[in-house]
């Protein structure tokens, strides 16, 4: 199947080549899910990365463009949390060659742009995805520039320029950042290798709920929880659970966790108060910095997905987080403070501890921990 690119809002079609930033109406882009997947062909054995799901990810119109710019992503260990939490699971995925489960996104999007013959592209990120984008673009040898928020970890913004990349370091708000880079793609016609805008982003980050099912051996958890910023794990996980269901690997999903940090969480706000969209909110600064997403571009698909998996989405505060921060460290386990947030909400909410819950580690201590 050929791989189609259609608008969430006016579902106006367009193919791999003539993709657009966003569809003409202003819709942003999707796409379209396949329904022939063949469950026989989910698993190759033979390949150890994420790759090894490639039939059941849009690659047909990237043909082999990522065999030459993997870094071997994916395969991230499921571990027992153990001692107070026995029902809890943490899938290891800051165990990436860029130390955060970015890279499953950013080694799909940018073998699409290596596969169109781009030399040149922007990208705009709290951190993670930027470091992701500029490791893959470096390998592709595609010339790279990162807008990132001035007073993000030192540590992030240091990856993004030994990996060659040009910083851009924008004072004010996350958003403020996100401008400054699309006004460069557009002055100077650049390509936007965008993990919000780009569809091919999150159809990477798919890979997390394959591998689950893998090392779960078909037993989903009873409660997937994700962090919510930008929402591309979340979208990721929604659109792999629909792939599996549609290849008949599984008959019912996981009920989904969302956590937003309590400073900045217009998802949570909109999700109880019955909206279709998500209103922009005004970020009072938080420590989970990977998450202080304060209009996220995709909110209405965000919502959609989560009212179609029983969703739920909790938040935490500064509080909460730095003691989780203490608190997983204390039992061996070294997370970014985004990462905390996730779990605060965990270890304050013992209604869901009492089934099996699995839990990202999205990004690696050494980057941003705050202890
Ligand atoms: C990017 C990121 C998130 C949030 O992901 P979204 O796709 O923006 O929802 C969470 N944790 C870490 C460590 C991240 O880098
Ligand atoms: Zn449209």
């Amino acid at each position: 199947m050929s791989t189609i690119i259609y608008c969430s809002e006016c579902l106006k079609e367009y193919s791999f080549i003539e993709m657009p930033l966003t569809c003409e109406c202003g819709g942003i882009l999707s796409i379209k899910r396949n329904a022939n997947l063949d469950a026989g062909k989910f698993l190759n054995r033979e390949i150890w990365s994420m790759f090894r799901y490639k039939n059941f990810l849009p690659l047909d119109c990237l043909g082999d463009a990522w065999k030459g710019i993997t870094l071997g992503e994916g395969m991230t260990p499921v571990v027992d949390y153990g001692s107070d939490f026995g029902n809890l699971k943490i899938k290891m995925d800051y165990m990436m060659p860029t130390l955060s489960f970015k890279d499953r996104g950013a080694s799909i999007l940018v073998a699409a742009a290596k596969k169109l013959g781009i030399k040149e592209i922007v990208q705009d990120s709290s951190g993670n995805a930027g470091i992701a984008v500029a490791a893959y673009a470096a390998r592709a040898g595609i010339k790279c520039s990162i807008f990132v928020p001035a007073g993000n970890s030192k540590k992030k913004i240091q990856q993004i320029y030994v990996h060659g990349a040009d910083v851009y370091e924008i004072e004010g708000t996350r958003e403020d950042t996100a401008k400054a880079a699309l006004n460069k793609v557009l002055e100077e016609k650049l390509y936007y290798a965008s993990h919000v805008y780009n569809p091919f982003f999150y159809e990477g980050t798919k890979t997390y709920v394959f591998e689950l099912f893998e090392q779960l051996k078909g037993n989903m958890p009873d409660y997937l929880w994700v962090p919510v910023g930008n929402g591309t794990l979340l979208l990721g996980c929604y659109y792999g659970l629909l792939d599996l269901k549609s290849a008949g690997l599984i008959s019912k999903f996981p009920k989904m966790i969302a956590v937003q940090s309590h400073n900045c969480a217009p998802v949570h706000d909109a999700f109880y108060a019955g909206e279709d969209v998500v209103k922009p909110c005004v970020n009072k600064g938080t420590l989970a910095e990977g998450i202080a997403i304060a209009d996220p571009k995709r909110g209405k698909l965000i919502l959609q997905a989560l009212r179609e998996l029983d969703g739920e989405v909790l938040t935490a505060d500064e509080k909460a987080i730095c003691a989780a921060a203490k608190k997983l460290a204390g039992d061996g386990f070294y997370f970014e403070t985004t990462t905390a947030a996730t779990f605060a909400a965990y270890f304050s909410n013992p209604d869901f501890q009492d089934k099996i819950s699995v839990l990202p580690a999205c990004g690696a201590g050494i980057k941003s921990s705050i202890i």
